[in-house]
C-alpha cells in the first residue's frame, strides 16, 4: 500500500479563514492517523491577488494551531515544471494553442492553450459524498494556460499534487465542481487519480456561508478574542465530524486516534459560538496558574494578586478577551481602590428606611475586624451570611440591603464577584478600610 500523503493548499490572499484551518486539520489528522505525511502548499499562481505578507501569516497561523507540516512548498517555485508538462501535452496533441481575441481587449489577439476535452463522463467515489458523476462535455476545450509560459491554476494544482505524491485530496466542498476539470487534466497527463474527500461548508447560524465580511471568520479574529489554539482545534474538529459518542473534549493527539472520514457529515456544519466558548473555557480551566497568565498575556499591577484570582477568572471567563476586560472592569477593584457613588451605595434602601445602609455597614465592622488573616471565601460567607439573613428576618430591606452595599463598597462596581470572595482576596485590612470609606461618604 502506498503511504498516505495529504496537503492543504491555501492561497495567500488574506487572513486565514477558519474553514481553511479545519480543512488543514482534517488533512493533518487523516495523514497522521495513517502514518502518512501532510504538507502545506502555498498556491500563489494567481499573481494579482497574492501578497507575500500573507505567506508569512500562513506559516505563523499553522504554527500557532500546532498543525505543523512535514514539508512546505510554494507553487510558483514549480513554474518551470508546469511549463514542461504543458509543452509535453501540446506536443502529444492533448492540448493545443488557440489564437483568439483577448477577453479584456477583443481587438487584440492572444494565444491561449486549451485542453482537448474528450468529453467523457467523469465518475469518482468521494470519501464523504459517495459516488459523484459529471458530464464534462459542457466544459468544452477549456483553457489550461494563458500562454505556453503561463499555465493556469487548475493545471498547476494537478501537476503539484502528482509530483508530491498526494494520495488523498481532502478539501472544501466548494472545490467539488473543479474536480472534473482537474481529473481531465490528470488523465491527459497520464497521472494516477488520487482519492477525493469534499468536506461540508461551515455555515453561520442563519445557514448563510460564513464570510469574513459578515462574521468572525478568520483565525486572527479568534486569536484576538482570546481563544486558545487547542480549543479552536477541538471545536473545529467537531464542526463537521463527530466521534459517535457525546464526548466533547479532544486534544490533537486524541483526535489523531479518533478521527475518521466516515464520520464527516455531508451537510453544512453550523458554527455554534456558545459551544466554541464552552470548549475554550474547558481548555482555559486546564491551564496551570502560570500558564493561564502567560498564555492569556495577562498583566496586572500586582502579580501575586493576579495569581490569586486565576481560579475566579477561570470560573467567570470563557475567553482571554473577557479575562482582560474583567481585569480592567469588574475586577479592577482588586488592584486599585474604587471610587464610590453614594446613590449607588444606597440603591437598595427602601424609601421608608432612609439611612439604614450606613447602619448596616457599621454593623459589619466588628465581624470584619474579627476575621483571621488568609481566610477563605467560604469562611467569610459563614460569618456574614447570618448577618444578612438577620437583616432579612427583621425586614430591613432583605439580604440585599446588607450584601449590596458591602459588595459595592468593596468593588465600586455594579457587577462584580460576591462580597465574600472579594473580602477573601482583598484581605481584612483593605476590606475594612473600604467599608469605612463607604460609611464616611454616607455621613
Ligand atoms: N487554493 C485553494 C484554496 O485556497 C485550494 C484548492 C485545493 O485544495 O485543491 O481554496
Amino acid at each position: 500500500m502506498t503511504a498516505v500523503v495529504t496537503r492543504i493548499a491555501p492561497s495567500p490572499t488574506g487572513q486565514m479563514h477558519i474553514g481553511t484551518v479545519r480543512t488543514a486539520l482534517f488533512n493533518y489528522l487523516f495523514a497522521k492517523q495513517q502514518g502518512g505525511t501532510y504538507f502545506v502548499r502555498i498556491e500563489d499562481t494567481d499573481k494579482e491577488r497574492n501578497k507575500p505578507e500573507w505567506v508569512d501569516a500562513i506559516w505563523k497561523d499553522f504554527e500557532w494551531c500546532g498543525l505543523l507540516p512535514d514539508a512546505r512548498y510554494i507553487q510558483s517555485e514549480h513554474a518551470n515544471r508546469h511549463r514542461e508538462l504543458l509543452a509535453t501535452l501540446v506536443s502529444e496533441g492533448k492540448a493545443y494553442v488557440s489564437k483568439e481575441p483577448s477577453r479584456d481587449d477583443p481587438s487584440r489577439e492572444v494565444e491561449v492553450v486549451r485542453l482537448k476535452n474528450p468529453g467523457t463522463r467523469i465518475t469518482f467515489t468521494d470519501l464523504i459524498r459517495g459516488e459523484v458523476s459529471f458530464d464534462t462535455t459542457e466544459l468544452g476545450d477549456f483553457v489550461i494556460a494563458r500562454s505556453m509560459h503561463d499555465p493556469l491554476y487548475h493545471f498547476a494544482v494537478v501537476a503539484d499534487d502528482n509530483d508530491a505524491g498526494v494520495t488523498h485530496i481532502i478539501r472544501a466542498e466548494e472545490h467539488l465542481s473543479n474536480t472534473s476539470r482537474q481529473i481531465l487534466i490528470q488523465e491527459a497527463l497520464g497521472f494516477p487519480r488520487p482519492q477525493y474527500a469534499h468536506i461540508p461548508l461551515i455555515l453561520a447560524p442563519d445557514r448563510s456561508k460564513l464570510s469574513k465580511r459578515k462574521h468572525a471568520a478568520s483565525l486572527e479574529q479568534y486569536r484576538d478574542e482570546g481563544y486558545l489554539p487547542e480549543a479552536l482545534i477541538n471545536y473545529l474538529a467537531l464542526l463537521g465530524w463527530n466521534p459517535g459518542t457525546d464526548e466533547e473534549f479532544f486534544s490533537l493527539s486524541e483526535l489523531i486516534e479518533r478521527f475518521s472520514l466516515e464520520r464527516v457529515q455531508k451537510s453544512g456544519a453550523i458554527l455554534d459560538e456558545t459551544k466554541l466558548r464552552s470548549v475554550n473555557q474547558h481548555w482555559m480551566r486546564k491551564l496551570s496558574v502560570d500558564d493561564f497568565i502567560e498564555r492569556g498575556n495577562l498583566v496586572a499591577p500586582d502579580t501575586e494578586r493576579l495569581r490569586q484570582i486565576v481560579p475566579l477568572l477561570k470560573e467567570r471567563a470563557q475567553t482571554f478577551a473577557e479575562v482582560r476586560e474583567m481585569l480592567t472592569g469588574e475586577l479592577s477593584c482588586i488592584f486599585s481602590e474604587p471610587s464610590l457613588d453614594s446613590t449607588i451605595l444606597t440603591v437598595k434602601e427602601p424609601a421608608e428606611r432612609r439611612g439604614m445602609t450606613k447602619g448596616a455597614l457599621e454593623s459589619l465592622l466588628d465581624p470584619l475586624q474579627s476575621l483571621s488573616g488568609g481566610v477563605s471565601a467560604e469562611a467569610v460567607k459563614e460569618t456574614f451570611m447570618p448577618l444578612a439573613d438577620a437583616a432579612e428576618a427583621v425586614g430591613k430591606g432583605g439580604r440585599g440591603a446588607v450584601l449590596w452595599p458591602l459588595r459595592y463598597a468593596l468593588s465600586g462596581q455594579e457587577r462584580s464577584p460576591d462580597p465574600f470572595t472579594l473580602i477573601a482576596i482583598l484581605g481584612k485590612e483593605t476590606a475594612l478600610s473600604r467599608v469605612q470609606k463607604a460609611i464616611a461618604i454616607l455621613s
